[in-house]
């Protein structure tokens, strides 16, 4: 369950805690069913330089994160 009054940097920390993400927020195991198989889906490239995708876990085809110009989103 989630508390009614945690913060972002909470939640962030709290994943980051539990092995979900990496500090710079890359995901590592899937939040919905604790998988660690990922892969990356819809790749954007411009100018032949990667730009933006999205990391899917396999076992449950959920968006676990997002790439984009150097950073992750979340
Ligand atoms: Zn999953």
């Amino acid at each position: 369950m989630d508390e009614p009054n945690e913060s972002f940097e909470d939640y962030i920390l709290r994943m980051v805690e539990q092995g979900y993400i990496a500090t710079d927020g890359q995901p590592l195991k899937c939040s919905f069913c604790d998988s660690s198989e990922m892969e990356n889906r819809n790749e954007y490239y411009e100018e032949s330089c990667i730009i933006e995708f999205q990391v899917f876990c396999k076992s449950c085809d959920k968006q676990v994160g997002l790439w984009a110009y150097g950073n992750w989103e979340l």
